[in-house]
C-alpha cells in the first residue's frame, strides 16, 4: 500500500521527451502511441483526447485514439486493433478497472508497454500509473463542505464502482468525514454509487434520499460534476437548489456556471493539460525503452504500480476567476455570458 506522504511527493519526470532518428521505426515511420479510452460523455474526456493528441504530435510522433463508449468488449476489440496495426506503446483510461487487465495481457504478449491514463487498472503488470490524487480530490471536497456545514445530515453520491477513482475519491470523503462522524456532530443519510457516473441515475439517487428523509438534508458531495448536475436537478424538483450546499469535481462549464449562480457550492480543478503533457513525454520516454522510476508506487492487486499523481485543485466562487479563467480551462465569457 502507498503512504499518503509518499503519494505527494514531488517526483522527476522528463518534461520533454526528445524525438530522434532512431525512433523510427524498421518500416522508417515515426513511433505511434496507441490511446484507448473509455468514454467521451464527459466534458473533460474531449479536453484529454485534444490535448493528448497534440502533446504527442508535438514531438513529432504519431497516435492512434479509439473511445469505446462504456462498452467493455468493445475496449478490449479497439486495444486488440490497435495492438495488430503496430503500436510502439498503449496509454488505457479503463472503463472497468478490472475487465481491462486482458488487454494489458496483450499488449505485453506483443512487447508493448501500456500506462494507465487517469485511471488505474487493477490486477495487471501495467508499467506506470499517471492521474491527479483521487484520494485529495475527495478530502477536498469534505473538507470544503465541513467548513460549510459542520454539523447535519450528509449525503454522499459516489462515482462508478468499476472505476478505481471512485473508491479513492469515496477514501478520500471519509477521511476528512470519519471525526465529525464519530463526534456525532454529522450523520450520512444516504451513500450510494452510480453506475457509469450517469447524471440520470444521480438524479434518481437524489430524488429517492430527499424522498426517504423529508427532504431533510445539509450537504451533499458528488463525485463528479456530471452526478452533481443530477444532484442539483434533483433539489431543483423541490425547490431546494442553493439552499443546500453541493460538492463536485472535473470544473465543468456548466458546474462553473451552477458555482456562479449559487445552485453548486465548490467543484475540484485536475488540470487536464499537466496530464496530457505528462502522460505524452513518459509514453514517448518509455516507448524508447527508457527506464523511468517514479518515488510513488502504488499496488494495484498484482504488482507495485509505478505512479505519478499530480495535484487537484478545490474551486469555489471566490478563487474561480484566479484558478479556471486565469488557466484558460474556460473562458471569462463562458463562464458569466456576454456582457
Ligand atoms: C475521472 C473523473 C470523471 C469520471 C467520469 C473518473 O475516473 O477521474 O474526472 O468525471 O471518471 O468520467
Amino acid at each position: 500500500a502507498m503512504s499518503l506522504a509518499a503519494c505527494r511527493d514531488t517526483v522527476e519526470v522528463p518534461e520533454k521527451a526528445v524525438f530522434k532518428e532512431d525512433d523510427l521505426t524498421e518500416d522508417n515511420e515515426p513511433l505511434k502511441i496507441g490511446f484507448a479510452m473509455d468514454t467521451l460523455k464527459e466534458e473533460r474526456w474531449l479536453k484529454d483526447r485534444k490535448l493528448f493528441q497534440e502533446a504527442i504530435e508535438s514531438h513529432g510522433l504519431e497516435v492512434e485514439i479509439r473511445a469505446a463508449n462504456g462498452d467493455d468488449a468493445l475496449q478490449i476489440a479497439q486495444a486488440e486493433e490497435m495492438i495488430h496495426q503496430g503500436i510502439d506503446l498503449l496509454v488505457i483510461v479503463p472503463h472497468n478497472a478490472e475487465a481491462t487487465a486482458a488487454i494489458v495481457h496483450k499488449a505485453h504478449g506483443a512487447g508493448i508497454k501500456v500506462i494507465a491514463y487517469d485511471r488505474l487498472v487493477k490486477n495487471a503488470d501495467i508499467d506506470l500509473y499517471v492521474s491527479f490524487d483521487n484520494e485529495r480530490v475527495g478530502e477536498l471536497q469534505a473538507e470544503e463542505m465541513l467548513k460549510r456545514v459542520p454539523k447535519g445530515n450528509y449525503v454522499y453520491i459516489g462515482g462508478a464502482p468499476t472505476d478505481n477513482n471512485a473508491h479513492l475519491l469515496k477514501k478520500g470523503v471519509f477521511n476528512v468525514l470519519q471525526p465529525a462522524i464519530d463526534r456525532g456532530d454529522i450523520r450520512i443519510i444516504y451513500d450510494q454509487w452510480t453506475a457509469d457516473w450517469a447524471p440520470e441515475a444521480a438524479y434518481a439517487h437524489m430524488s429517492e434520499a430527499l424522498n426517504i428523509n423529508d427532504n431533510q438534508i445539509d450537504a451533499v458531495i458528488a463525485a463528479n460534476d456530471a452526478t452533481a448536475g443530477g444532484v442539483v436537478k434533483a433539489l431543483t424538483d423541490q425547490g431546494l437548489a442553493g439552499t443546500i450546499p453541493v460538492a463536485g469535481q472535473d470544473a465543468e462549464l456548466a458546474a462553473v456556471r451552477r458555482i456562479v449562480e449559487g445552485t453548486q457550492t465548490m467543484t475540484v480543478y485536475k488540470p487536464i493539460q499537466n496530464l496530457s503533457e505528462r502522460v505524452a513525454a513518459l509514453a514517448i520516454h518509455l516507448a524508447q525503452n527508457n527506464e523511468f522510476k517514479p518515488t510513488v508506487s502504488i499496488n494495484n492487486g498484482k504488482s507495485e504500480v509505478p505512479s505519478v499523481l499530480l495535484e487537484p485543485i478545490a474551486v469555489t466562487a471566490d478563487n474561480l476567476k484566479e484558478v479556471i479563467i486565469a488557466d484558460e480551462f474556460h473562458s471569462e465569457e463562458e463562464v458569466y455570458g456576454k456582457e
